[in-house]
């Protein structure tokens, strides 16, 4: 069936779907996106991803194209119009078409594309059996807390894990993990405690993140926001990561170090199972 995308105000068949050659999320990458996940043709957790969105055209000095009503009500006309139950919504902003220049065009129109994937993401077959990773050298620019289009290198560092036969990369700065390709990391030491990197320009401040570490803080469990190496890495009990995609979703081997007996841990697990709940209860 041909989906049904939102581009500039019209709802049009993908294959009828133009934007400009001038546009600058075309040539300069410039451009920021949100990817809000869909349960039970639900949305989950709407409002974290149009508060990023804000801080994302913030900092590249660009203005939201309509109010945050209008993205809610596109983003559900296209989960109906596509009659997704589960998957996806993925919604773009650039600052629009112009000459090309490398400075800020003083008068574009904000280019608006939204557009839906059906997939499941509760029976997730990555999920259920665990992830395997390998760790990358993380060479992304130096401000990657900011959400926008330029994925070129995580979707490097995602071929090579693919070329070495496993599912994902993590990323590594200076013998420290930042993140996941398209996801936050986290580890389970041997005393139980839940790791992962605390927030700054190096990695997303992820929706799922902020959401799991609220979950991990009612439940009381053991957790810091720091960086952790490669070599604690390898030494965890267990590990997993986050996603607006992938939920948590278990990591069972780093570096073909196997973690634990190899298969996903307790706390990522059980961590998964909240999460989904309380997504189906809270999605709107
Ligand atoms: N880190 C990176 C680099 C990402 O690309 C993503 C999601 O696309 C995340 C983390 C997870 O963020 P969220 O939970 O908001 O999907």
């Amino acid at each position: 069936m041909e989906r049904t995308v939102y581009v500039n105000g019209d709802y049009v068949p993908e294959r009828e779907a133009k934007i400009s050659v001038f546009d600058r999320g075309f040539l300069f990458a410039d451009g920021v996106y949100e990817v809000t996940s869909v349960l039970n043709g639900k949305l989950v957790d709407f409002a974290g991803h149009i508060r990023r969105l804000r801080r994302s055209l913030d900092e590249l000095q660009m203005r939201m194209p309509c109010s945050e009503e209008e993205l809610l009500q596109i983003h559900r006309r296209l989960v109906e119009l596509n009659a997704v139950t589960e998957g996806m919504v993925y919604m773009q902003i650039t600052r629009g078409a112009a000459d090309r220049d490398f400075a800020y065009p003083e008068s574009a129109t904000p280019t608006l594309v939204l557009f839906t994937q059906a997939r499941p993401v509760i029976a997730n077959p990555v999920a259920a059996r665990g992830a395997r990773v390998v760790t990358v050298e993380d060479l992304r620019w130096g401000r990657r807390d900011i959400k926008t289009v330029q994925l070129l290198y995580p979707s490097m560092a995602k071929m090579i894990a693919k070329g070495q036969g496993v599912d994902d990369a993590w990323l590594v700065q200076d013998g420290k993990i930042t993140e996941g390709t398209s996801n936050n990391a986290y580890i389970v030491t041997q005393d139980g405690t839940i790791v992962t990197r605390e927030l700054s320009h190096d990695i997303l401040p992820g929706i799922t993140r902020a959401a799991v570490l609220n979950c991990v803080r009612e439940l009381q469990m053991k957790v810091e926001e720091r960086a952790f190496s490669v070599e604690e890495a390898l030494a965890a009990r267990e590990a997993f990561t986050t996603s607006a995609t992938g939920f948590v979703c278990p990591v069972v081997e780093i570096d073909g170090t196997v973690l634990g007996d190899g298969k996903p841990g307790p706390v990522a697990q059980r961590l998964r199972q909240i999460y989904i709940e309380e997504s189906l209860k809270s999605a709107i």
